[in-house]
């Protein structure tokens, strides 16, 4: 049975990729285990996926912008291999003083996400490891699925779910998948 479309938006380090803090080596990029197969899974049930995240070592001066676009192919291009989807990513290259409006938890990347793809309006579920991922989807109004590594979320307001892992946070998408079609 078609589903209807949905928009995953995903943060990338620490949630695709090992976070390595500020990245600027390809060599050094790693994926976090089980994220290409949820992701795999996820479009066969309609998931429209994207890849929303801060780079503020570009402003920072901690990574230059060949660095960051040589982490970002590096990214991409492992990640299809693994899951056979090619990710749009979408990136808040500022500081965390400079008042931009896209960097997380602000929502207008995930806005600029929605609108890009075609999917403003639609049902959108976000993952991330930090609480401004949590922070921009509440304030976006997407499905807000913490994932912990086994952490403790200490913030307010907390998130829709916790997974400690993409194992769980595949079950997690099921049972919303199912929830939102029985709401439609
Ligand atoms: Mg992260
Ligand atoms: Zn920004």
């Amino acid at each position: 049975m078609p589903r209807d479309p949905f928009l995953l938006l995903m943060d990338r380090d620490g949630t695709l990729m090992v976070d390595v803090g500020y990245p600027n080596d390809p060599d050094t990029v790693r994926l976090i285990p089980g994220a290409a197969e949820a992701v795999r899974e996820m479009v066969k049930l309609g998931a429209v996926p994207a890849v929303v995240s801060n780079q503020s070592g570009i402003a920072r001066g901690r990574i230059t912008r060949d660095q960051a676009m040589a982490v970002h192919t590096r990214f991409v291009d492992l990640f299809e291999a693994a899951s056979g989807v090619k990710l749009p990513c979408f990136y808040c290259p500022h500081g965390p003083n400079a008042g931009c409006k896209c960097r997380k938890p602000k929502p207008k990347l995930l806005k600029m996400a929605a609108y890009t793809l075609g999917f403003a309006g639609s049902p959108t579920v976000i993952i991330g490891d930090k609480p401004a991922d949590v922070l921009a989807g509440k304030a976006f109004g997407a499905y807000t699925i913490w994932l912990s590594h086994g952490n403790m979320y200490t913030e307010e307001p907390p998130p829709d779910a916790i997974a400690n892992n993409w194992p769980a946070a595949d079950a997690i998408l099921r049972q919303w998948i199912v929830t939102k079609d029985e709401t439609a």
